[in-house]
């Protein structure tokens, strides 16, 4: 690198050196090399794990018909679309998949980007721009708030969860002359807690601010027609902006907003992340097509409550444990929901890459978030269970979990220093 400034920024990293260190010892929880499609048992470096670190909730990624979807795809469009759909042409494959998703939705439109991040930034920046607002829970997703950095906007956050905060906020930007918009998950998959929706939307009628959810893990997953959080609160027809992935329940990869047609075609025109961007490629959308139709069916409906059901069975075996489990959520009704995605705090990140890298040894794979994917020191061990998972399969997975973070609570686990060393 001829920049001596930034060869100098790059290799005084600590976080870098970090990295390589653990690599080199094996300790390292990312970017862990697969086999195998993500199934419930997934060959990772050659050895069989028990998958728990996939958002497939649905076990929809190697699901026959979503397979045949794929193939079809490509051998009827190839491997690539080669072009932004504004320019070069679009195919019908992805108008019959904003056609599926739209109905799929009840709104009037929809539009398919090739990726969840991309559909967020290119949204986001596309609907407000310097001189409007933007109000975002300091927990949003990542895509949400570079989105909002992008925009120009004046960025906002509240309090993760907190109305009184959002409405503190509301008020600051009520008397501003630009447009306002506020963007929360549906389902926040580190905590897996869900955002109260429905008091969220009355608070934005109230002020009359645009709504934006991002339910790139509630869908497929959760409310009546599983199109997510929005739909459980029973206040969907009250969010102005629906945003979806199809990269995780949907087992495909891609994101989409479901909206008016005014909004979408607003989209078409100014989401730059979909208009210079090649469009999703065939396979995607074909994947993503067979998804929905088997997630609308009967089969979808078995399929989102075994995997909530297997949430549950985790859930309550690591309790059983002693262990301090997150991800339900209490709804107005009284009613306790539970995420798909179940969350074990860990705190300290040295510990936690030991446990994380204990229960990996005993056979499971699971997910370990650490700053600045979380709060520094609050490193968070994240389970997604599939709805394909066997009941032996979950018990033994949380057996092997639970030893481990006791274990490792004793002392038990050895500490390889490595990443201390390398801070
Ligand atoms: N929104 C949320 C809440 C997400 O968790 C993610 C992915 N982790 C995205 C958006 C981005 O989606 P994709 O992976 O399809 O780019």
């Amino acid at each position: 690198m001829k920049d001596g400034r930034l060869r100098e920024r790059i290799s005084s990293d600590t976080r870098l050196h970090a990295l390589r260190n653990l690599r080199q010892t094996s300790t390292l929880p990312y970017y862990r090399v697969m086999h195998t499609a993500v199934d419930p048992i997934t060959v990772v470096e050659g050895d069989e794990k028990i998958m728990l670190g996939a958002n497939n909730y649905l076990g929809l990624a190697n699901h026959p018909a979503v397979l045949r979807g794929a193939h079809d795809a490509v051998n009827r469009f190839g491997g690539s679309a080669t072009g932004s759909p504004l320019l070069n042409g679009t195919s019908e494959l992805r108008l019959e998949l904003e056609h599926e998703i739209a109905q799929w939705h009840q709104t009037e439109d929809a539009i398919v980007f090739p990726s969840g991040y991309q559909t967020n930034l290119g949204t986001i920046a596309g609907l407000v721009g310097v001189g409007d607002s933007i109000v975002v829970d300091t927990e949003a997703h990542a895509s949400i708030q570079d989105g909002a950095r992008l925009s120009g906007a004046s960025v906002r956050t509240f309090r993760h969860n907190d109305l009184v905060s959002l409405r503190q906020q509301l008020m600051r930007i009520s008397d501003r002359p630009g447009a306002a918009l506020v963007v929360v998950d549906g389902l926040y998959s580190m905590r897996g807690d869900l955002a109260p929706v429905d008091e969220i939307s009355n608070l934005c009628s109230e002020f009359a601010i645009t709504l934006m959810i991002d339910e790139a893990h509630s869908v497929g997953v959760l409310g009546t027609h599983r199109t997510g959080a929005a739909e459980l609160y029973g206040v969907e027809d009250r969010i102005d902006v629906r945003m979806g992935a199809l990269s995780k329940g949907l087992g495909a990869t891609g994101g989409f907003i479901a909206g008016t047609h005014e909004l979408i075609d607003s989209l078409r025109l100014n989401a730059r992340a979909f208009v210079f961007s090649t469009a999703a490629v065939p396979a995607a959308l074909g994947a993503a097509l067979a998804a929905i139709r088997i997630i609308r069916s009967d089969e979808g409906a078995t399929l989102a409550d075994q995997a909530l059901r297997n949430a549950r069975l985790l859930r309550t075996r690591l309790l059983d444990w002693g262990i301090d489990v997150g991800g339900t959520t209490a709804l107005p009704s009284g009613d306790d929901v539970v995420a798909p995605n179940v969350p074990v705090v860990l705190g300290d990140e040295m510990r936690a890459i030991e446990v994380w890298r204990r229960i990996y040894d005993e056979g499971v794979f699971t997910a370990l978030a650490v700053a600045p994917a979380v709060d520094v020191g609050q490193a968070l061990l994240r389970m997604c269970v599939m709805a394909t998972h066997t009941t032996q399969q979950i018990e033994d997975a949380a057996r092997i979990i639970a030893t481990a973070i006791i274990e490792s609570r004793q002392g038990s686990i050895p500490n390889t220093n490595q990443f201390k060393e390398s801070r």
